[in-house]
């Protein structure tokens, strides 16, 4: 069977020469389809729709392979997580059980997937073949972007199926996949990232690539806004990840944060910036160029490294740390 890999996680299991710049901790796996994904998709560059080579996602590049050389390169490697990305294809989902029950059978690996709405049946038998979280590429804000960017399903199915996952995969165990960058304002995000926490689910934040951006390096795009608002919602999403009532340490003021009241004791700035998601999935440079800025930092001694640069950020937006 051909699936897609990130070209990081095929450095580490050493099957492709090529510079990492930070190791990937998770094993990242695409469904491969020639054509790409049946879903329309407006920002995303696997989708049938959208003219961009089918080896990228997000500004990362995923060469085909043979599944039987990953599941031998996953013996004998150092990955905490596997992760299978999904595409909406005919039999999409018989063929992620078989990649899940190869995995399975080759190593003991925690193994992840991201899906799209699906049959609650088909929910317990991924987590029956050894699946223990759930990625939900919800990806927007807003039921109103929702609609822009053309993605499949409704908005309701998707909140429906996020309560479903919750239920079987158990609390903190389903991740919801959030691209900031789509149009939402802070008040959008923050509104969505509650109501996302409340249901019992975490959030993984993607900072959005445009199309056009993915195939030329990126260091020439640096809009700086977009870290400030950024590093907001990442703090607003460490603080609920802990379970803080927001209110109460951030005071909001039309659609921006007006100031941090009080930092709580046990959370560091450094471990606000780094990648969220799933554990030990750190998803390196998958949003920016290794030259910055960076969005979701894949490892800490990278953002200690960083870390006056990231407070005066948090300054810019007037927050205080
Ligand atoms: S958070 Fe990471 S490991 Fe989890 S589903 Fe998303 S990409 Fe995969």
């Amino acid at each position: 069977m051909r699936i897609r890999v990130s070209i990081g996680t095929l450095a580490k299991m050493r099957i492709l020469n090529t510079k990492m710049y930070i190791e990937p901790t998770t094993a990242y796996i695409l469904q491969y389809s020639e054509h790409g994904c049946l879903a329309s998709c407006a920002f995303c560059a696997q989708s049938h729709r959208n003219s961009i080579p089918k080896d990228y996602l997000s500004r990362v590049i995923w060469p085909v392979v043979d599944l039987d050389k990953v599941l031998n390169a996953l013996k004998h490697s150092r990955f905490s997580r596997v992760c299978i990305e999904t595409v909406l294809k005919m039999g999409f989902l018989e063929e992620l059980v078989e990649i899940v029950k190869e995995i399975r059978k080759a190593t003991s690996i925690p193994i992840s997937t991201a899906v799209v709405p699906i049959p609650s049946d088909k929910l317990r038998r991924l987590q029956h073949e050894g699946v223990d979280m759930l990625g939900v590429g919800l990806d927007v804000a807003t039921p109103q972007i929702f609609e822009r960017v053309a993605k499949p399903y409704t908005w309701s199915t998707y909140i429906k199926f996020i309560e479903r996952s919750v239920e079987i995969f158990g609390r903190n165990n389903v991740v919801v996949h959030l691209i900031i960058g789509l149009g939402e304002s802070i008040s959008d995000a923050v509104k969505i990232l509650k109501k996302i926490y409340t249901l019992g689910a975490k959030v993984a934040l993607f900072r959005y690539v445009p199309l056009h951006h993915i195939k030329k390096p990126s260091h020439d795009w640096q809009d700086y806004s977009e870290v400030y608002r950024y590093r907001v919602i990442q703090l607003v999403n460490k603080m609920l990840e802990y379970g803080y009532d927001i209110e109460q340490y951030l005071e909001f003021e039309d659609n921006r944060v007006k100031q941090l009241k009080r930092m709580p004791k046990d959370i560091d700035v450094t471990e606000v910036v780094l990648t969220s998601g799933c554990p030990g999935c750190n998803r390196p440079f998958y949003n920016e160029s290794p030259r910055g800025p960076i969005f979701n930092y894949p490892s800490r001694d990278l953002a200690k490294r960083d870390e006056m640069k990231i407070v005066n950020e948090f300054r810019a937006f007037g927050i205080e740390l």
